[in-house]
């Protein structure tokens, strides 16, 4: 049975303050109202990150996670923060790959693999984001460019690393327009996603492996997203800045 998860971006958002009453906020609603099968994950911004972390512990059914990480140990890096660093505050996830990452900060994928193994050999777990922007879904070869992606910066990983990646396809025509992926497309592109993995790693593997769509994913569309068969949760950005829209997501389940 692979993971629920609904995982929650906060990008450039929320000041200290506010962080940490958004987090108390949540993690009350979700251990009260949450069924336990359902993993949540909290990525706020890298220095509300211990904050944050004193709020979850204890919760046992929400988790830290950052937005993203250098791809080397340490070292003269000024201004960027290791996996160690992460660690040492609690987290347990780092998401890799967000496409402003990619577009804003030039990731490539050989980057992104280098940030992969870093953070799987330090024992985390990467919510690898992949999609494709409005061009290539008119053009019809999304499948093909996303699977690439996929390939490019997981492939060269066994079995035992692999099962602690999570995916999150996340179209970029969709992340902040308020236009979501249609649940057929949503479902498509998880199902050859799941496919892909399974030219791999062979399709009982394949199944264990959580997929999450994000983009304009919001309590009105949650339910409908999260139906598909390989649909297996959300990675949610500005519905996650609301408690009360977060925590409803979560419950479409
Ligand atoms: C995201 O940036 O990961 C995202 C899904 O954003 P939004 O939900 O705001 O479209």
């Amino acid at each position: 049975m692979r993971k629920k998860i609904v995982a929650g971006n906060w990008k450039m958002n929320k000041n200290l303050r506010e962080g940490i009453s958004l987090a108390s906020e949540i993690v009350n609603m979700v251990d009260d109202e949450v069924m336990d099968d359902v993993t949540v994950i909290l990525n706020p911004p890298y220095i509300h990150l211990e904050s944050v972390g004193k709020l979850i512990r204890g919760s046992g059914k929400t988790y830290l996670g950052a937005q993203n990480c250098n791809e080397n140990d340490s070292g003269a890096f000024t201004g960027e923060v290791s996996v160690e660093m992460l660690k040492s505050v609690g987290c347990e996830y780092v998401i890799l790959g967000h496409s402003e990452r990619r577009e804003f900060f030039k990731e490539s994928n050989e980057i992104l693999a280098r940030k992969v193994d870093i953070v799987l050999e330090k024992g985390l777990k990467p919510i690898f984001c992949c999609g494709e922007s409005l061009d290539i879904r008119e053009k019809g070869t999304y499948v093909a460019y996303v699977s690439k992606q996929i390939t490019e910066s997981l492939f060269h990983l066994d079995k035992e690393q692999f099962k602690n990646i999570v995916i999150a396809y996340e179209p970029i025509w969709a992340i902040g327009t308020g236009v979501n992926a249609s649940s057929e497309q949503a479902q498509e592109m998880h199902a050859s996603l799941r496919q892909h993995l399974a030219s791999k790693f062979g399709s009982e593997f394949a199944d264990e492996i959580s997929i999450l769509y994000g983009g304009s994913c919001k309590p009105s569309n949650a339910k409908e997203l999260f139906a598909g068969p390989d649909v297996d949760g959300g990675l949610i950005g500005g519905a996650s800045l609301k408690a009360k829209d977060f925590v409803d997501i979560i419950k479409s389940f």
